[in-house]
C-alpha cells in the first residue's frame, strides 16, 4: 500500500509518502505564489526520491492552509488533527503539542490514539511564527538558519515587549543603533515569544509528553527557551516540520486496507466567501450517534439521521446552503460558548477548517 500526505502551508509546503508503513520519501518546499502548481511539484520530487510515480498512489490526503487547492488529493483533513496524528505516531505518550508554523501558532492536547481533544490557535499575532523569525533574521542581517544558535550565545538579554511585530522590529532596530550585541536581541526576542507561547498552551491543558512541530522547532535557542518556560523537554521527530504531511499520510493509510481503497465515509459541506474557504467535514464512519453536536450547536446545524440501523449526525439539508451565515467558524463559536460541535465529539467525527 502506497499512500501519501501533502500539507500546503502559508509558508512552506511538504510531503510525504508512505509505503506499508514507512516512510519512503519526503521534501520540503516553499508555497511560492501558486499552490496548485506547488502541490504537483512537491508530490512529484517526494515520489522521484522513493522511484515511485503519481500513479502508484493508493491514496492521499491534503492538509495544511491550501488544503482544498490540492487536485489530486482524494481527501483532506484539518492540519490539527494531522498535527496530533503524525506526533502520536512517534511518540505516544505526547498529549501537548505546540505547533509553530509560518503563520500562525497552535497549542493542541490529543488522546493515546493521537486524536484532538483540545486545541487554541494564535493567528491575530505574528509572534512565534515563522513569518516573524524571518522579519528578524532579515533586520539582524543573519541567516535564518543561524538565528537559533545567535541566541544561545546570549550573555544579556534584552527586554522586548512583543505586543506586535512591528514594534518587536523597531525595538530590535534601536538596539541595533545602541551597539547591543545580536545575541542579545535575540535572546531577548525569544524570551518574549516562549511567554507568549506559555501563555497559549494554558489556555489548553498543559499535560506530559510535550511536542514542538513546525519549523520554528529547529530552532535549538527557541527549543531551549521554550524547554525552560513549559519545564518540559519537548520530544522533537527527525525532521518536526514534515509532521502535518506524515499525519496526513497515516489518514490516508487508514482509508486502504491492502490495495484496496475503502471509499470515504467522509463529507465537507463548504463553502467560500471574501476572506477565504470554509469547510466542516463530518465523517460518518466514525460517529456514534451521541447527539453531543445535535445538543450543542447553537444554531441548530446538526440532526441525527438513521440509515441501516446505525445512528450518525448529519447538517440539516435546508443549512446547507447557508453555513456561511449561520456557523461563524469555529473560532468565533469558541469565543463565545465554552463548548463547540468538535469539542464536544469524543469521536473526532467533526472538524472545521478555514
Ligand atoms: S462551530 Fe459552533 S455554530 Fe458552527 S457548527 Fe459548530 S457548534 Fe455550530
Ligand atoms: S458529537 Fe460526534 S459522535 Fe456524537 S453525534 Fe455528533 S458527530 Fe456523532
Amino acid at each position: 500500500m502506497i499512500v501519501a500526505g501533502i500539507d500546503i502551508g502559508s509558508r512552506s509546503a511538504k510531503a510525504a509518502i508512505m509505503k506499508d508503513g514507512e516512510i519512503v520519501g519526503s521534501v520540503i518546499r516553499d508555497t511560492g505564489a501558486e499552490s496548485i502548481k506547488t502541490a504537483y511539484q512537491a508530490i512529484e520530487t517526494a515520489l522521484h526520491n522513493a522511484n515511485l510515480e503519481l500513479d502508484d498512489l493508493n491514496y492521499t490526503i491534503a492538509t495544511g492552509y491550501g488544503r482544498v487547492l490540492v487536485p489530486f488529493a482524494n481527501d483532506n483533513v484539518s492540519e490539527i488533527s494531522c498535527h496530533a496524528r503524525g506526533v502520536n505516531w512517534y511518540f505516544p505518550s505526547v498529549r501537548t503539542i505546540l505547533d509553530m508554523g509560518g503563520q500562525d501558532c497552535k497549542a493542541i492536547n490529543c488522546d493515546d490514539k493521537g486524536a484532538v481533544t483540545n486545541f487554541i490557535m494564535n493567528d491575530k499575532c505574528a509572534g512565534g511564527t515563522g513569518r516573524f523569525l524571518e522579519m528578524i533574521a532579515d533586520v539582524l542581517n543573519t541567516p535564518l538558519t543561524e538565528i537559533g544558535d545567535l541566541a544561545l550565545a546570549s550573555k544579556s538579554a534584552r527586554p522586548f515587549n512583543i505586543v506586535c511585530a512591528v514594534f518587536a522590529k523597531s525595538d530590535a532596530l534601536h538596539y541595533l543603533r545602541q551597539g547591543v550585541q545580536k545575541s542579545d536581541i535575540m535572546a531577548g526576542l525569544n524570551e518574549a515569544i516562549g511567554t507568549r507561547c506559555l501563555s497559549l498552551l494554558k489556555r489548553v491543558t498543559i499535560e506530559k509528553d510535550f511536542a514542538i512541530t513546525g519549523g520554528i522547532a529547529k530552532n535549538k535557542g527557541m527549543v531551549a527557551k521554550l524547554t525552560e518556560k513549559v519545564g518540559m523537554t519537548p520530544m522533537l521527530s527527525p525532521d518536526p516540520q514534515l509532521i502535518g504531511a506524515i499525519g496526513a499520510a497515516l489518514f490516508a493509510m487508514d482509508r486502504c486496507q491492502g490495495n484496496k481503497v475503502i471509499s470515504s465515509p467522509k463529507v465537507n459541506y463548504g463553502y467560500s466567501d471574501g476572506t477565504g474557504v470554509y469547510y466542516i467535514t463530518m465523517d460518518s464512519a466514525k460517529c456514534n450517534g451521541c447527539n453531543a453536536c445535535v445538543e450543542t450547536c447553537p444554531n441548530g446545524l446538526f440532526s441525527l439521521s438513521y440509515e441501516d440501523g446505525k445512528k450518525s449526525a448529519v447538517i440539516k439539508k435546508e443549512m446547507l446552503k447557508k453555513i456561511s451565515q449561520v456557523c461563524p467558524g469555529i473560532s468565533v463559536c469558541r469565543n463565545q460558548r465554552e463548548n463547540t460541535c468538535e469539542s464536544v465529539c469524543k469521536s473526532n467525527a467533526i472538524s472545521h477548517s478555514w
